[in-house]
Formats: structure tokens, C-alpha cells, sequence
């Protein structure tokens, strides 16, 4: 995965250097700005992946250069803001962000919040069925935002469900695609892979995501 460019606009000094460091150490390049005017061209310039922006910006707001990013492209915009200025947070989704922060926060949530932002734009080749997510570059299965953690068994069986949402597959077709063997005929293994992965998908709040046809094996509800 190729090193994501963050850009920031934020006149506290203070602030700008904090969030650049642990930006950078959590593995992003960081541009980092303090004034609105430099911040803007730069996203132009730029191209980021992500832009943090300030509200309160002596020379022009965060929500002003929030709009006018989004008239040009769909990064993602995540907004800091005062204390007293959360009130302004329906201001600031119409604006065009994404997401806001209110201060004091800790850094992070708001890499917590980045990385939320940047997995959304990085999902268009997964596969997504109703809440369920697949993104099989990074062999990540989300139910809604939240991440599941799968076995590589387990992710490669659901995955194989999924390639057919609504399709029954047998136990045989499962163990031969999944498995790539033939699994001794008392074995119970594709059941106990079954039932583990509900009960992660349960945990995340997934429930009746996958079907049991009695007798003949399982399918990913459509
Ligand atoms: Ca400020």
C-alpha cells in the first residue's frame, strides 16, 4: 500500500507540530499549514489523500476551504473545532467534511478517524453485501465500520460464500474450494468454521447472515 498523503491547516502551532508527529509515526506523509490561503493552494497543488482542517483560521475558515475543496474533488475532509463551535457541526457537513473533531481530543481518535476516512475511499474494489464488507486486497471483512477479525480459514470460507450471495453451496462444494480436500465424512470442521463465524459477525451485530439448509450446507444471505 502506497504511503498516504494528509494535509493540515491549523494555526496553533502547537497543535500543527503534535499532529504532524503522530501522524507521521503512524506511517502518513504529512504537509502541514498554518495559514487557510497556503493550506488551499496546497491542496491543490497536492492532491491528498485526506485534508484536517481547522475551523478557526485567521485568514479563511476551515468550513470556507472545505467548500471549496469539495467543488473540486471528493477528498475527504475531517474538521477541528472549538469547544464552543460544535454547535456549527450541521455548517460543517453541509460544508463538505466528512467528519469533525471537537477539541480537546486525543490524537488518537483522530488517526482513528483518518484511517475510518481513508478505508471508505480505498473500498471501491470490495464487495460489499448489505452491511457485510469484503475487501479482498486487504483480505479485510468489515460489518458496517467495524472490522472482523477472521482465521484465514474462516475469511476464505466466507469469501467463498460470497461469491454467491443467495446460492446454496453444499458441504462438499466447501470443503473441496476451502479445504481443497476431502474431509473425513464424520468430520464436523466446516460447521465449527460455520459457527465461529457467526458468532463474529454476531459480535459486531451481524445476525442471520449466513443460512443453514438442513441437510445441505449453507448460503450468504443476498
Ligand atoms: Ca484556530
Amino acid at each position: 500500500m502506497s504511503t498516504k498523503r494528509i494535509l493540515i491547516v491549523e494555526d496553533d502551532l502547537d497543535i500543527l507540530r503534535l499532529l504532524t508527529r503522530e501522524l507521521e509515526d503512524a506511517g502518513f506523509e504529512v504537509l502541514a499549514f498554518d495559514s487557510g490561503m497556503r493550506g488551499l493552494s496546497a491542496v491543490r497543488e497536492s492532491e491528498p489523500d485526506l485534508v484536517i482542517l481547522d475551523l478557526g483560521l485567521p485568514d479563511l475558515s476551515g468550513q470556507e476551504i472545505a467548500r471549496r475543496v469539495r467543488r473540486t474533488g471528493d477528498t475527504p475532509i475531517i474538521i477541528l473545532t472549538a469547544a464552543d463551535e460544535v454547535g456549527t457541526k450541521v455548517e460543517m457537513l453541509n460544508a463538505g467534511a466528512d467528519d469533525y473533531l471537537a477539541k480537546p481530543f486525543h490524537v488518537e481518535e483522530l488517526v482513528a478517524r483518518v484511517n475510518v476516512q481513508l478505508r471508505k475511499r480505498t473500498l471501491g474494489s470490495a464487495q460489499k453485501i448489505g452491511e457485510l464488507t469484503i475487501d479482498p486486497v486487504r483480505r479485510q471483512v468489515f460489518w458496517g465500520e467495524e472490522e472482523i477479525r477472521f482465521s484465514p480459514r474462516e475469511y476464505e470460507l466466507i469469501t467463498y460464500l460470497a461469491g454467491q450471495p443467495g446460492r446454496v453451496y453444499s458441504r462438499k462444494e466447501i470443503e473441496n474450494n476451502v479445504w481443497g480436500e476431502d474431509l473425513p465424512p464424520s468430520s464436523n470442521v466446516v460447521d465449527v468454521h460455520i459457527a465461529n463465524i457467526r458468532g463474529k459477525l454476531r459480535d459486531a451485530g451481524g445476525y442471520g447472515v449466513i443460512r443453514t439448509i438442513r441437510g445441505v450446507g449453507y448460503a450468504l444471505k443476498s
